[in-house]
């Protein structure tokens, strides 16, 4: 942040100059902003507005010493014989030093506020006008010279053409709306393909774009954008502050709700600014006001286009930006961090609850489903997510299709293949997942085994022996729940069915218990148990799917705090993913290297990749520059990029056979505060609830 004091700048920047270039330097100061002033005032949107005369005024001022800096370290031409050759390559410009005493602002100029005038003069006019002035950035390439890329062609024969004519443009901020003013960049090589097209072809193409213009921006990441850049987008241009700020909490809330903490913090910055403008007008001293008056003036309403003129981001402007950063960043960045993730065992699960409500609204305002086979997820063995889809059927092709590419990441990644999958459909799907992994085990979620018991009590949740009949059920099935230290252990087959067995006739016996169809679910559950569906190959990971249950909840809070449509579904569920598996992984005992050494836990992956990679390859040339002294750094760890062809979310299904039924629709109901807290305790121990808990992601936390 620089505070710029035009007449301040400018002499210091004189004094500094032989005496006989300051005349030269003057004038054309001078005469320079009243140019630049005269097209502003035709060109630019805001020229009509009260507040604009004083705001460019200061404005042309900045872009004067910004040209001033930019020309005073201009690589000088290197000269060369007429007739004589280039050398290949041609040698590198080095640009000029400043003169010593020339003051280096910027790129974020701020105006000088009362404490300036107060200071520089004891009779200070304190006027509101003052405070109505924003900030403004500089995009040019005095700071930013790596920006010197054709947006178009990303070819680097480009050459600076000079300020845009427009002016400044609007920013929206966080606490206070600010500008941007950026100059045009043009293509040589662009410029010549131009040529050789037909007028109707060359209006469509551009070789020359402003910096502040969207199209300049489209190509960049906005992890590749300088730091401290203003972001641009086709509607609006937003501060890095706030878009950082919007897309970390804009899953733990919606768009509006963002909108309107946007619109609070305007406010109370809008408030502070006043109470300090009033308080100075106070401390002012007025005994002399006869020579040097300063009368009470009012300051602006915070909305008002000629006074202060608060202008905050819209909420469907939020909406339009996280669209934009998950089609743009996200759902790759996403994607190619779940391509990295391998698993020994993984729970298969599908929900309906979260995928029901992401509609398509079509011209005649009907809304359909494209995603009718509800979301498909498994989580591995550390509840990472390891696939997700959104499935337009309920097709075991689809599934298999799922399944297919999780066996080739597997196969690229040089790991062996999952050796448990757990279900609570676990014997429907056993061909289809032998069908990829021939080798794997398939078993029943333990979760939803005894869940299928507990519907049939009487009376259901008020049943006061539901919660010991769960307990018995768990224990029929494992020896020992898992720990935070330890994963669960599991009794043979032969004993799980004659221990629930025992369970079942201890019930009964009891009564008041089972009701009549509880006879039938048992018959079942001894199907799954004989077929050893209730075992566990390894038993020295965790590996019961119920926990998926535990992400269920955070999809489904994707869901129930926004009523959003399809696609910021899908961009609300990248994110969430990505969060989630960083989370997960930072946290574990033994934290991938990447995870640990690399992010430290952001979620912004390939921005630590590419750090790392800076590093790395910083290692290495400073080991060529300096031979003899060498180094000893250690590399940091890179995200791989595992070409495994898989990509998740919404995927148009390569099958769309229906085999129909193969994964069961599953109603999810809300669960009654009692029942959630009964099934909590059911599962504490064996199901590392406390572990999900420790892990929940913060929307998980919120309330419904
Ligand atoms: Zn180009
Ligand atoms: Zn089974």
């Amino acid at each position: 942040m620089s505070i710029f004091e035009p007449n301040l700048v400018r002499a210091q920047i004189c004094n500094v100059l032989p005496h006989g270039e300051r005349a030269a330097f003057d004038t054309n100061w001078e005469k320079s902003i009243e140019q630049r002033l005269r097209t502003w005032n035709k060109n630019n949107n805001h020229a009509d507005e009260q507040s604009a005369p004083a705001q460019f005024e200061w404005a042309v001022h900045v872009v004067e010493y910004v040209s001033y800096l930019y020309s005073a370290t201009r690589p000088a031409p290197i000269p060369r014989k007429k007739g004589q050759p280039v050398p290949d390559p041609p040698p590198k410009p080095k640009p000029r030093s400043l003169r010593p005493g020339i003051p280096i602002f910027g790129p974020r100029f701020v105006p000088p506020s009362y404490l300036h005038l107060e200071k520089r003069s004891n009779t200070p006019t304190i006027e509101p006008e003052m405070a109505y002035l924003k900030a403004l950035n500089i995009i040019h390439p005095f700071y930013y010279p790596q920006l010197a890329i054709c947006p178009r062609c990303r070819g680097k024969n480009v050459g600076w053409e000079g300020w845009t004519s427009a002016g400044p443009r609007e920013v929206y901020s966080v606490r206070r709306g600010e500008l941007a003013l950026g100059c045009q960049i043009r293509c040589k090589d662009c410029q010549t393909i131009k040529e050789g097209l037909s007028k109707e072809e060359a209006d469509k193409f551009t070789h020359c774009t402003a910096t502040t213009n969207a199209l300049f921006w489209e190509k960049w990441q906005y992890w590749e954008v300088p730091y401290g850049l203003p972001i641009f987008f086709h509607k609006c241009a937003v501060t890095r502050e706030l878009l950082d700020l919007l897309l970390e909490l804009r899953l733990t809330t919606t768009s509006m709700g963002l909108a309107e903490n946007i619109k609070q913090l305007h406010l109370l910055e809008y408030h502070h600014t006043v109470c300090d403008f009033l308080q100075r007008w106070f401390s002012r001293d007025h005994s002399e006001s006869f020579f040097s008056p300063c009368p009470l003036k009012a300051f602006s309403d915070p909305w008002d286009e000629n006074g202060y003129n608060a202008r905050c981001i819209s909420s469907s402007m939020i909406t339009d930006i996280l669209l934009e950063n998950s089609h743009r960043m996200r759902k790759g960045e996403s994607e190619e961090y779940l391509r990295t993730l391998t698993a020994r065992v993984m729970s298969l699960d599908a929900t309906f609850k979260a995928s029901k409500k992401a509609t398509l609204t079509g011209t005649d305002q009907s809304k359909t489903n494209p995603s009718e086979g509800g979301l498909l997820t498994a989580v591995s063995e550390w509840t990472e997510v390891m696939t997700w889809k959104l499935c337009q059927s309920q097709a075991n092709a689809e599934m298999s299709e799922m399944l297919g590419g999780l066996k080739d990441r597997h196969d690229v990644l040089e790991e062996p293949p999952p050796e448990q999958f757990i279900a609570d459909n676990c014997c429907h799907i056993l061909r289809a997942i032998l069908s990829v992994f021939p080798d794997a085990a398939v078993g029943l979620d333990v979760w939803h085994a005894i869940q299928r018991y507990l519907v049939t009590i009487v009376n259901g949740t008020r049943n006061p022996y539901r919660l010991a009949v769960a307990e018995d059920l768990r224990d029929a099935i494992l020896i020992k729940g898992a720990s935070k230290e330890e994963p669960a252990k599991y009794w043979a087959k032969e004993e799980q069915e004659v221990r629930l067995e025992a369970v079942h006739t201890k019930w009964a016996r009891r009564g008041g218990v089972w009701t009549a169809a509880a006879a039938k679910v048992h018959a079942d559950q001894l199907k799954h148990v004989r077929k050893g569906c209730l075992m566990r190959r390894c038993q020295d990971v965790r590996s019961d799917g119920s926990r998926i249950e535990g992400s269920h909840k955070g999809w489904n809070n994707i869901m129930r705090a926004h009523a959003s449509g399809l696609e910021t579904f899908v961009a609300l569920g990248h994110d969430f993913v990505l969060r989630r598996n960083v989370r997960i992984a930072s946290s574990r005992a033994d934290p991938p290297p990447f995870i640990a050494e690399s992010t430290f836990g952001s979620h912004h992956v390939r921005l630590a990749s590419h750090g790392a990679r800076l590093w790395n390859s910083a290692i290495e040339a400073d080991r060529r520059f300096y031979r003899a002294t060498g180094n000893d750094f250690r590399p940091r760890a890179e995200m791989r990029i595992v070409d495994s062809g898989e990509t998740f979310g919404l995927i148009r299904s390569v099958d769309a056979e229906t085999f129909g039924g193969l994964i069961r629709l599953k109603e999810e109901e809300e669960p009654e505060e009692d029942d959630e807290e009964l099934l909590q305790r059911a599962e504490e121990t064996e199901l590392t609830f406390q572990q999900h808990q420790r892990h929940s992601p913060t929307m998980e936390l919120m309330p419904p």
